[in-house]
């Protein structure tokens, strides 16, 4: 299996069915994305109405179908899921919409590749909560209007720029997730680790959280593979040390990055004088997908301050030359 071991894209190693956080409480870090949606939930809990439509927008990871889930928690409503590439027709999506409970939460994930037919239906049923239906063909077509049961649209995408406007535009919480900070994911690692049983001490819980760039999925499958070093190795107690000689035999370095990151980094050093070169040469130049280097690879590296995004194209920052152990070119021609 060639997956990156930092790709934040869902896997099976999710630790989710016992370490997703049940509620908005337990939910660690996005401090203001948690309390926009602690007073929007108590309001519409005691009008005893819909949420108004959620949208959730950042990186893969970051918890997005962790918050819808536990906002229908708060709410004290069903929850149903679906994404936006398994609803291939229109009709896929009017099933799920007859079906659902007044105030339910519908959570559309990847809800930016929603086929152009499949949207329309979402417009009226997001902001008159009615779906027009076209009954029959040709001639004998005719269209059919049904009333909906209010509900709650909580809408997820890695980059709200990929969504139509219209489409955004009905969403009346737009709320953006960013990469945690290493406190936060340290409370993250420590908690799964106490729901996994794993003897983890604070300094090796900081250790995994320091690399895993910003992603608590990444914290999660992190701790998951150090755990199986340490077994392997017969140590009990998992402490910096122990955490760290296992994740330098994972190829993720002191900074979280790993050979992907390296390699990006090395070919705008190594090819084109440190930028500013575009994100399309890049990707062809590493045989590597477009969105994968912008909603993935990017973020951390200019969260930590190695590259940096233009106007005219990525660049190669100070610190990402003494990161690749280079001379830091001094002529301003950059
Ligand atoms: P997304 O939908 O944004 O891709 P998920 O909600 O699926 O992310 O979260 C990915 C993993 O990270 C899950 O295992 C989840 O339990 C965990 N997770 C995400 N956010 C948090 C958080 N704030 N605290 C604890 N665990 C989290």
């Amino acid at each position: 299996d060639s997956a990156r071991l930092i790709d934040p894209a869902r896997d099976s190693d999710d630790i989710d069915s016992m370490v997703r956080p049940q509620t908005l409480a337990e939910f660690v870090g996005q401090a203001q994305v948690r309390e926009n949606l602690a007073v929007f939930v108590q309001a519409a809990r005691a009008r005893e109405e819909a949420l108004d439509h959620v949208l959730l927008h950042g990186p893969p990871g970051l918890g997005k179908t962790t918050l819808a889930q536990i906002v229908s928690r708060e709410l004290g409503v069903g929850f149903r899921a679906t994404s936006g590439p398994i609803l291939a027709k229109a009709g896929d999506l009017a099933a799920i919409l007859t079906n659902l409970q007044p105030r339910d939460v519908l959570f559309i994930d990847e809800i930016h590749r929603l086929a152009p037919a499949v949207e329309e239906v979402l417009y009226p049923a997001m902001e008159d909560f009615q779906l027009d239906l076209i009954i029959g063909e040709g001639p004998a077509a005719r269209s059919v209007r049904i009333d909906l049961p209010p509900f709650t649209l909580v809408g997820a995408t890695t980059r709200a720029g990929l969504l139509a406007t219209p489409l955004r535009d009905r969403f009346g919480i737009p709320l953006r997730l960013d990469l945690y900070e290493t406190a936060d994911l340290t409370s993250i690692v420590a908690r799964g680790a106490r729901v996994l049983k794993v003897e983890l001490t604070s300094d090796g819980a900081a250790e995994i959280a320091r690399r895993a760039r910003g992603t608590p999925r990444v914290a999660g499958r992190l701790l998951r593979r150090v755990r199986d070093f340490a077994a392997v190795a017969g140590t009990a107690v998992i402490d910096a040390k122990a955490a760290d000689a296992a994740l330098a035999r994972l190829d993720v370095d002191a900074r979280g990055l790993d050979a992907m990151d390296r390699r990006y980094l090395r070919c705008i050093s190594d090819h084109y004088g440190g930028g500013p070169v575009g994100v399309d040469t890049l990707a062809a130049a590493l045989g590597e997908q477009r969105d994968v280097l912008e909603e993935v690879v990017e973020p951390y590296l200019i969260q930590q301050g190695l590259t940096q995004r233009t106007p005219r194209g990525r660049m190669l920052s100070d610190s990402g030359y003494r990161y690749l152990g280079l001379p830091v070119p001094s002529t301003p021609t950059r």
